[in-house]
C-alpha cells in the first residue's frame, strides 16, 4: 500500500475536520496516511492560504459551526464550494457532501417529518445518481504530487437488505388485487395459508434460497413494535417474540445471513427496542427511514450500534449523500468521528414502485443503467421488501430482483455483510 504523509499546522482552528475528510480519502484511494510534524518532511501540505499544496475554505468551517449551520454556503449555484480566490475546494466540498450538511436544521419536512428529496441540491441539480465525493476525491488525487500514489478503482460490491414490515399483509393486499384482476378464487389459498399459520409475505425461506442460488447473503431488518400510529404511520403487524419470527431469526442467523434491528416509528429509544429483538443487533434501519440528521446520527452512537443503513431518499434512488460507499459520520458537535459506519442506502423497491410509479421492465432497465455507471468505487445498499416477493399486487418485482441477482452474478459483484462493512469502514 502507498503511504502519503501529510502536513497540517496543528494549531489550524480546523484541524479535527481537515484531518477526518483526508482519513476518509485516503482509505478511498488505499493509502496509508501519516501526519508529520515537520513541514519540510511532508509529500502534501494543506491549509488556510494559496502557499499550501491543497487550500480550504476557513468561512465554510466556522459556518458549520454556528447555529444555523448550513445557509451561508450550500450550493447556491453550483455544488462547490471554492475558495477566497475562487478556486474549487474539494475537500471541504466532500466534507459537506458526505455528512450531508444540507439536511443540517433544516425545518421544511415532508408528511412524516422527514428531509424531503424535493429539498435537497442532487434534485435542484438533477446529480442525484452521480458519486460526486468520488469526482472530489479523484480530483483531489490528481494534484501533481499525488499523481504517483495512483491506484486502479476497487470493483464495486453490492449490500442486500429486507426490511420486515408485514407478513400478514397478503390477505388483504393480494386479496383486493386478485378480487381487481377477477380472480376471487385464488383468494381462498391465501386465506387457507394464513390460517394455517403460513402467511403468503412470510417470504424469508424463499429470499434466502433465492440469493444463495447466485452465492449472495443479505441482512433481514426486523420491527419489535406492532400496530398503527396514525393513518399514514404503522409499525409492524407480527410480533416478534412470536414462534413463527423468532424461528425466522434463528434460521436467518444459522444459515450466515444477517439480523439488524429496524428502528420502529415509536418514541422508545433504540436501547429499550433492543431490548425487545430477541437477539443483539449491531446494524440498523429506520422504518419509512425516518429520521433526522444529526439527531439520528447521536442516537445511533448513543445506543452503541456499530453500522446504520438508513442514508437513503425514499423518493429517489441514487446517492443522498453524493457518496457510493459506506463511511464514518463526522460528529459535528464534539469535532470527531462517530463511532459507527452509514452505509448508504441507494436502491429501494418501494421508491420504484409507490413514489415513481415505473414498471417493473422500466426500471430493470434504468437501473441496470445506473449499476454500469457505478461498477468501480461503490457499495450499492438495495433494500428489497419482503412483500414485493409475491406474485399478485407487486407484480413483476419479484423477477426485478431476480434479473439485479443475475446482473451482480455475472458481473462478478460479490455482496458484504455488516460485520466485514464494518470491519473495513470504520475509521
Ligand atoms: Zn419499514
Amino acid at each position: 500500500m502507498n503511504s502519503l504523509r501529510i502536513f497540517v499546522n496543528p494549531d489550524h482552528p480546523y484541524f479535527e475536520e481537515i484531518a477526518y475528510t483526508m482519513k476518509i480519502f485516503t482509505q478511498n484511494k488505499k493509502i496509508h496516511l501519516y501526519w508529520v510534524q515537520n513541514i519540510n518532511e511532508a509529500d502534501l501540505t494543506i491549509g488556510s492560504n494559496p502557499l499550501f499544496d491543497i487550500e480550504v475554505n476557513e468561512n465554510f468551517y466556522s459556518g458549520i459551526k454556528k447555529s444555523a449551520r448550513t445557509p451561508n454556503l450550500n450550493f447556491k449555484n453550483e455544488c462547490l464550494i471554492r475558495t477566497d480566490s475562487g478556486k474549487p475546494d474539494y475537500l471541504s466540498t466532500a466534507f459537506y457532501m458526505l455528512n450531508s450538511l444540507q439536511e443540517y436544521d433544516c425545518h421544511s419536512r415532508d408528511d412524516l417529518g422527514r428531509f424531503s428529496f424535493s429539498n435537497s441540491y442532487q434534485y435542484r441539480f438533477g446529480n442525484v445518481q452521480e458519486n460526486l465525493v468520488q469526482y472530489c476525491f479523484d480530483k483531489i488525487g490528481e494534484h501533481p504530487k499525488l499523481a504517483h500514489l495512483q491506484s486502479p478503482p476497487s470493483a464495486s460490491l453490492v449490500f442486500l437488505s429486507h426490511d420486515i414490515d408485514s407478513i400478514h399483509g397478503a390477505l388483504l393486499q393480494d386479496g383486493f388485487y386478485l378480487l381487481k384482476k377477477g380472480k376471487p378464487h385464488l383468494i381462498f389459498k391465501l386465506l387457507w395459508n394464513e390460517l394455517l399459520q403460513r402467511p403468503d409475505w412470510a417470504t424469508f425461506d424463499k429470499i434466502m434460497k433465492m440469493e444463495d442460488a447466485y452465492s449472495f447473503k443479505s441482512t433481514f431488518f426486523w420491527l419489535v413494535n406492532r400496530g398503527r400510529l396514525s393513518k399514514r404511520e404503522v409499525n409492524a403487524d407480527y410480533s416478534i417474540r412470536s414462534p413463527l419470527i423468532q424461528s425466522a431469526i434463528g434460521q436467518v442467523a444459522a444459515s450466515g445471513w444477517h439480523n439488524g434491528i429496524h428502528k420502529s416509528i415509536s418514541l422508545e429509544s433504540f436501547r429499550d427496542e433492543i431490548n425487545e429483538c430477541g437477539f443483539t443487533p449491531i446494524a440498523n434501519r429506520n422504518h419509512y427511514l425516518k429520521f433526522n440528521l444529526p439527531a439520528h446520527y447521536d442516537e445511533i452512537e448513543k445506543a452503541g450500534l456499530k453500522m446504520d443503513a438508513s442514508l437513503g431518499f425514499a423518493e429517489a434512488y441514487g446517492f443522498r449523500n453524493s457518496y457510493g460507499l459506506p463511511f464514518t459520520p463526522y460528529d459535528v458537535t464534539n469535532r470527531k468521528p462517530y463511532s459507527f459506519v452509514e452505509v448508504p442506502l441507494t436502491i429501494m423497491d418501494t421508491t420504484l414502485y409507490r413514489y415513481q410509479k415505473k414498471k417493473a421492465s422500466t426500471a430493470a432497465v434504468e437501473l441496470i443503467d445506473f449499476l454500469e455507471k457505478n461498477k468501480f468505487n461503490a457499495v450499492i445498499s438495495i433494500l428489497w421488501h419482503n412483500n414485493y416477493f409475491t406474485r399478485y399486487k407487486f407484480q413483476g418485482y419479484l423477477a426485478l430482483y431476480k434479473t439485479l441477482l443475475a446482473y451482480f452474478y455475472e458481473n462478478r459483484w460479490r455482496s458484504i455483510q455488516p460485520e466485514e462493512i464494518i470491519k473495513s469502514y470504520t475509521l
